[in-house]
């Protein structure tokens, strides 16, 4: 039987080690009576010290070499995690790496844009905005140097992307099989969509039950084009059609979890402390003070306040960030 998978649609260029680590959180379970909860490593995908964008990746790559482009090009804010594992993902498919990052130049070069000089990416500083004509400016100055560039947008969130996600869950599946653990809840911070649309699309067509619950890390409904939910949404059903799944999302489906990043994108406050400082000092494991830490604290919140329902297996999915911290060490240093 041919099924609908993701290897219909797209091809990989292997960047990270999979599978990625599925384990209890012992420690920490103990302090939420009644779950037992859990955690799915993709902070250790390998590249570049790791993270959810190895897997969208791998083939975003492939394509831009499939297309015959000798250069990658994307976009982000300074600390981007995407940006530094696209740097990474660069050196080792042998691309030249172009970002187009956020505000401008900053005095001292430190976490995760330090590590994307050290790989040699070239830096653009687009101010307040990465606007399409800043990308079309980078496109055509590499044009007319002869390159053939290759474009994907902030967290590559495109369905290429999105397909190491689908990827993701089966493997998720292979590791509940094997280690007899059925998971209820899955939560995780989303931002550009990529991993959330992944992981729908990824639940489909692999068939499992567990229940998404994908934590909006930055103001409700805040987007330059148009809402979070309705990327995602657009996505996954460009994907069910291209995989040929007899299914059709809707706003339902894509429901982000919201109230927990109203401090707004990279502000770091005090409850994203206090979380890192929790897990790290129950478990030894750093979350990141962007993404990881809202997505965490949403999910303490959740259990505590018996939002989830009782006896659940819980899985965390950590994706990644963890160098981050290196940039925000003031705030997270309690000074
Ligand atoms: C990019 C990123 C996310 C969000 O993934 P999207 O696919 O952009 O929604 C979550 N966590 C970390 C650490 C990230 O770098």
């Amino acid at each position: 039987m041919n099924l609908p998978d993701s290897s219909r649609i797209g091809r990989k260029f292997p960047l990270g080690f999979f599978p990625t680590p599925l384990h209890a959180l012992q420690n920490l379970t103990e302090k939420y009576p009644g779950y037992k909860l859990y955690m799915k490593r993709d902070d250790h995908t390998g590249l570049a010290t790791g993270g959810n964008k190895t897997r969208k990746l791998e083939y975003l790559v492939q394509e831009a070499l499939d297309q015959g482009c000798d250069t990658l090009v994307t976009a982000g804010a300074q600390q981007s995690n995407h940006c530094r594992q696209a740097a990474a993902a660069s050196v080792q498919a042998r691309l030249e790496c172009h970002l187009l990052l956020r505000g401008s130049k900053p005095e001292t070069v430190n976490g995760n844009l330090l590590l994307s000089t050290l790989m040699g990416a070239h830096t653009h500083y687009c101010g307040e905005d990465i606007e399409e004509e800043d990308v079309r400016q980078v496109m055509d100055d590499l044009r007319r140097r002869g390159r053939k560039p290759y474009y994907t947008p902030i967290g590559g969130s495109t369905l290429t992307g999105s397909l190491g996600y689908v990827d993701a869950m089966k493997e998720l599946k292979e590791q509940m099989t094997g280690q007899k653990l059925p998971i209820d809840t899955i939560f995780f911070a989303s931002s550009s969509g990529g991993t959330q649309a992944g992981m729908l699309l990824g639940k489909a067509v692999h068939g499992i039950d567990a229940r998404l619950m994908p934590v909006n890390i930055d103001k409700s409904g805040v987007s330059t084009h148009g809402s979070l939910e309705d990327a995602v949404l657009v996505i996954a059903n460009e994907g069910a059609e291209a995989m040929g799944l007899s299914k059709h999302f809707t706003p339902e489906d894509v429901k982000l979890v919201d109230g927990y990043g109203d401090a707004g994108y990279g502000v770091v406050t005090e409850k994203d402390r206090s979380i890192i400082w929790e897990l790290a000092s129950t478990e030894g494991i750093f979350l990141d003070p962007v993404y990881t830490a809202r997505a965490f604290y949403a999910m303490t919140d959740m259990l505590k306040t018996g939002q989830i329902k009782p006896g659940a297996n819980v899985l965390f999915w950590h994706t990644g960030g963890t160098t981050a911290n290196f940039h925000y060490y003031n705030e997270l240093s309690g000074r």
